[in-house]
């Protein structure tokens, strides 16, 4: 389905004033969005708290005033989100639990339950038929295939493989099971720049699958056993890790799309919340205390997924293009692209300004 009509995106400007009283004139404004979240409907909000050195992810006393005015209408909300493929803190329930208690995600600060859906080891994982060019299936926690009611609230950031990251990433990959964001990554396979690999391992301990060896005085990536996971990208300080990033980054650019229009045909009433703040070059599975990379803009809502992602990066990008890297990553156009040819959402939008 193409869509012909242009839906409205939000736009609270954060203007000097604080994050949570932007977000507040939003919920204030925009109360029409959330009036079918109450008398008892269970609210998933999906969100991600970061990796333990992530600084700048959403804020649990953000995330509660949203919290608090569902419970207001007598809906039952809770936060969510699943456990990732990278190592760290994140990749079991447990360790994941303690995290978020670390970082503040308590039931105390959010007014709700935080859960992981996927279940402690990350293997809740239901197959679920679609009919894409790359993908015929996709794999999703069994809570995301009986979900009715769901708000997105997506930290913005850049990312390193597609340049930009906003709700249909948080989407795709967060709402994916384990296999599933494997899957999604499955066709980045990068290689060792043997130039600059400096042999200092520090690729070949992040590998989650141990794909990667020593071979000749250099680092060595085995194709067959790499997931595409990016970790080692991330982990190499010398720009020793090559990614094909024309033809394998617009891949992995569809199959998020993919996953994407997938899991949300599923849910019956959604809304999606872009969050232009303390915006980071990296995403907040690996960004740590790092210098802010764009000035703060505000908060995006909409209905549509994809028009809030669009007009959340043409304000972002008025001035220039910081989402592509002077110019290496251009992935993010091609995704929004496909994703619309996709049906999943309007590249086009109506921009109403709070
Ligand atoms: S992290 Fe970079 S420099 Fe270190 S071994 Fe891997 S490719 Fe080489
Ligand atoms: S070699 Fe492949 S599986 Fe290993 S960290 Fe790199 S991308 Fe991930």
């Amino acid at each position: 389905m193409i869509f012909t009509m242009r839906p409205d995106v939000y736009f609270s400007n954060i203007s000097r004033r604080s994050h949570n009283h932007c977000l507040g004139s939003l919920l204030e404004k925009c109360g029409d969005h959330f009036s079918e979240f109450r008398d008892g409907a269970i609210v998933g909000i999906k969100m991600t708290i970061g990796d333990e050195k992530s600084t700048a992810n959403l804020k649990p006393e953000l995330v509660r005033l949203l919290v608090e005015k569902l419970k207001s209408q007598s809906a039952k909300p809770f936060v969510f989100d699943t456990n990732v493929i990278y190592k760290g803190q994140r990749q079991n329930s447990v360790d994941h639990l303690n995290l978020a208690y670390r970082k503040g995600f308590t039931q105390d600060n959010l007014g709700c339950p935080y859960i992981i859906a996927d279940s402690v080891f990350g293997t809740d994982s239901l197959s679920v038929k679609v009919a894409f060019k790359n993908l015929k299936e996709i794999k999703v926690p069994s809570l995301i295939k009986a979900m009715d009611n769901l708000i997105v609230l997506s930290h913005i950031t850049g990312h390193i493989m597609s340049g930009y990251a906003a709700s249909l990433k948080n989407v795709a990959m967060g709402m994916a099971s384990r296999a599933g964001k494997q899957m999604q990554h499955s066709s980045l396979k990068p290689t060792i720049n043997i130039a600059n690999c400096a042999l200092c391992g520090g690729c070949i301990e992040s590998c989650p699958v141990s794909a990667i060896s020593e071979n000749s005085g250099k680092a060595f990536i085995n194709p067959n056993i790499c997931i595409g996971c990016g970790e080692c990208i991330a982990s190499c300080k010398s720009d020793g890790v090559n990614i094909n990033w024309r033809e394998e980054s617009n891949i992995f650019a569809e199959k998020k799309a993919e996953y994407a229009c997938g899991i949300l045909s599923r849910i019956k009433k959604k809304v999606f919340m872009n969050f232009a703040i303390d915006i980071t070059e990296e995403c907040d599975c690996i960004s740590g205390d790092d210098p802010r990379y764009i000035d703060d803009a505000g908060i995006f809502l909409s209905d549509d997924i994809l028009a809030v992602d669009k007009a959340c990066y043409d304000v972002l990008t008025k001035k220039t293009d910081y989402f592509s890297r002077n110019g290496k990553i251009k992935a993010h156009l091609h995704e929004f692209r496909y994703a619309y040819e996709i049906g999943l959402g309007s590249l086009d939008y109506n921009l109403i300004k709070i």
